[in-house]
């Protein structure tokens, strides 16, 4: 395989820019053209790319965002779209393609391989939502960014002696939530993959935490478990606890990556790389246990990844 392209796609995660730079450095210095794709898999569809060299990626190791840009794109899910997009692979030489991006990047991978073209997905999500890898891209700096505005909000919360309901990103996916919990000692964490009884799980441990002498709290809302403002006021209505929200938003998906984030973006970027040089197969890679390796996409797609219950159970023992 002599070109390949690389595309970041759905939701953007800090790290995707190491992962830019090592697919780039590994092509090259393996005998490789790489074209680098703007906005996803629209601007594949569109032939919006840009012919990659070793200085192209100087400087962005540090980057939050991804240089190549990321977009969400409906026309591509269509099979028209896809070959239109296989097509235009074809027309600019481009033989593998290397998808950076969640769950919905990699199913459209996956129908792009159906239409001939050889793709390797990395995972880079904030949400580590993907089940075939512990830890995905972006995650790791995330949850650090997470703790550090919580930290600030719970300075402020402690001088007035109220509680802060604080939401965090994960739709469907708790693990922002659990380990950024578990970091800053937040005293109720709900997440999407555990069901809670408001007054049995909020309220009550909220009154025996005063009972023992405790002024201040953090509940960590994940923002697929309800409204932070609505669950703010009925705390308020039933312990009397004066309670604001926080709603941290998009400040989550940028900043600096972390040196785990750099890490892994830059072994995974050079493992996916090396798969398109030498074994020239279709795959997401991932890290289990540490190590770096690969399932075919069909079955990296099944995959289930179950929260830690044992660790959401830890979580709320200690934080009383
Ligand atoms: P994040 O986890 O950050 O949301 P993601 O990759 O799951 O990332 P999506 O918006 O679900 O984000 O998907 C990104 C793009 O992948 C979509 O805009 C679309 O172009 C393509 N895509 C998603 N699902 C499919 C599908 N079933 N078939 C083909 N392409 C798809």
């Amino acid at each position: 395989m002599r070109t390949i392209g690389v595309l970041t796609s759905g939701g953007d995660a800090p790290g995707m820019n190491a992962a830019i730079r090592a697919v780039v450095r590994t092509a090259i210095e393996n005998n490789m053209h790489v074209l680098g794709v703007n906005n996803g898999f629209e601007g594949l569809m569109m032939g919006d790319v840009v012919e990659m060299n070793l200085r192209s990626v100087s400087n962005i190791i540090n980057r939050g965002g991804t240089i190549l840009h990321s977009a969400r794109s409906e026309g591509f899910k269509t099979e028209a779209g896809q070959k239109k997009a296989a097509d235009m692979c074809k027309a600019l030489g481009i033989e593998g393609l290397i998808v950076i991006g969640g769950d919905g990047s990699f199913r459209g991978a996956q129908a792009l391989a159906k239409q001939g073209i050889v793709c390797v997905g990395i995972p880079g999500t904030i949400d580590n939502d993907i089940a075939c890898t512990d830890n995905t891209i972006g995650f790791d700096t995330a949850i650090n960014t997470v703790m550090e505005m919580v930290d600030k909000v719970r300075d402020t919360t402690e001088s007035h002696s109220r509680c802060s309901v604080i939401e965090v990103m994960g739709r469907g996916a708790g693990y922002i939530a659990l380990y950024s919990g578990i970091a800053t000692g937040a005293t109720i964490i709900l997440v999407p993959e555990v069901s809670y009884d408001f007054d049995k799980d909020v309220v009550d441990v909220m009154k025996r935490t005063v009972a023992t002498g405790k002024r201040h709290f953090v509940v960590i809302l994940a923002e697929g478990c309800g409204d932070a403002e609505k669950m703010a006021k009925k705390i308020e209505e039933q312990t009397g606890i004066e309670t604001r929200a926080t709603i941290l938003g998009h400040v989550q998906r940028g900043g600096s990556p972390t040196v785990r984030d750099r890490v892994l973006a830059s072994r995974m970027g050079n493992y996916a790389t090396r798969i398109l040089r030498y074994d020239n197969k279709s795959c997401v890679v991932a890290e289990k246990a540490g190590t770096i390796v690969d399932y075919p996409i069909d079955i990296a797609l099944e995959m289930k990844k179950e929260l830690d219950i044992d660790m959401y159970r830890m979580a709320h023992e200690i934080s009383i």
